[in-house]
């Protein structure tokens, strides 16, 4: 019989470590390939930073509380996150598109125009892509290309030991955005004549249908002439991406729960209205686009004073562990829960 192995038994991840055991490198000026937030291309003085990602109706949006412009907006805006992971400037992208003939001309101008937003806002160029017919609900994957010199580029696996962990804005507000996206839906659903009151969470639904790259923040390193010793974007949620840091620099860390960024509003609903400890929605939340970052201690004096920079804990020895010191001073492990794709 024919060996068949389930993706939920691999993993998204497992799953990558797969293609990228198979894949083979032909060209010097591969420089980076399978593995970072973006690939890096050897290409003179200046680098090529590339990197994709794929919404998928019914996965990664539902189209039911998601307004076109928002989604063409935040299709471009998670790419640019992770150029801006490699520490580098988002140029020019890419779109494809996959269509039902559910949308009509005036749909597609929609998503354009929140394409086209984000490209003003970014400063990037649309140079190209496809459009296609999809049997399976609107498909929009994007690619993203960057600059930046060698030895700005910042990667996952380069930490230190002792290095401060930083992270940018703060944490688990479009996972909440979500899960009132959701309630407002049930309850429409079972009372359509109920008009949603999303007004006063206008801030966490925000953040999950129109999440901003931090390019700011980016632009802020250049200024300070800081380079984070690594980097990459929180889009599966802090836990998953500090796990990451760790795993590629082969060490441990150590965070302090009092020290992660949570927003007053975020706070309140999570407690209030869904019960839910905010630890949990800032670790494992995801889809915040902020940065997670290693500084080296001697340049903590240049980014103290950064008002939208939070610093968590610090990097320590592989062997004790990666843990969160809890605000009852238990010292717990932090495990990753991020979105599970299989
Ligand atoms: P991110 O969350 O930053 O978008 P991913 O977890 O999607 O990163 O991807 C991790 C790495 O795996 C990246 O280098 C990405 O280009 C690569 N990758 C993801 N999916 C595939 C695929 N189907 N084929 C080849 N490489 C892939
Ligand atoms: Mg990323």
């Amino acid at each position: 019989m024919e060996k068949r192995t389930e993706l939920e038994k691999l993993g998204e991840f497992g799953l990558i470590k797969k293609i990228k055991n198979g894949v083979k490198i032909y060209n010097d000026s591969t420089y980076c390939g399978i593995g970072d937030d973006a690939a890096v291309i050897n290409s003179g003085e200046l680098q090529t930073i590339v990197s994709s990602d794929m919404l998928l109706e019914g996965v990664h949006f539902d189209l039911s509380y998601t307004p076109l412009k928002h989604l063409g907006y935040k299709a471009v805006a998670v790419n640019v996150s992770d150029i801006a992971a490699m520490n580098a400037i988002p140029e020019q992208i890419t779109v494809n598109i996959g269509l039902s003939n559910r949308f009509s001309q005036e749909a597609v101008e929609e998503i354009y125009e929140g394409i086209n937003i984000a490209c003003k806002n970014y400063k990037v160029d649309l140079i190209g892509g496809d459009t296609t017919s999809s049997r399976s609900g609107l498909v929009i994957s994007i690619t993203a290309i960057g600059k930046a010199r060698k030895e700005e580029i910042t990667y996952r696996n380069t930490a230190k030991k002792g290095d401060i962990i930083c992270a940018t804005g703060d944490l688990g507000a479009a996972y909440l955005g979500l899960q009132i996206l959701e309630r407002e839906k049930q309850e429409f659903l079972a009372n359509p004549e109920m008009q949603p009151d999303l007004e006063k969470n206008e801030y966490l639904v925000m953040r999950q249908l129109k999440p901003e790259a931090r390019m700011d923040v980016i632009y802020d390193f250049r200024e300070l002439k800081l380079k984070p010793t690594s980097m990459i974007d929180i889009s599966d949620g802090l836990a998953s991406e500090l796990l990451h840091l760790t795993k590629g620099a082969v060490l441990g860390a150590v965070i302090y729960e009092d020290k992660l960024p949570i927003e007053q509003n975020t706070a309140r609903v999570a407690t209030e209205e869904f019960n839910l400890p905010l630890a949990t929605c800032m670790l494992n939340g995801g889809e915040d686009y902020e940065l997670l970052f290693t500084v080296d201690q001697g340049d903590y004096e240049k980014i103290k004073n950064h008002p939208d920079i939070s610093f968590i804990g610090y990097m320590q020895e592989a062997d004790k562990g990666v843990k969160m010191v809890t605000r009852a001073e238990q010292l717990i492990d932090v495990t990753a829960q991020g979105f599970k794709h299989f």
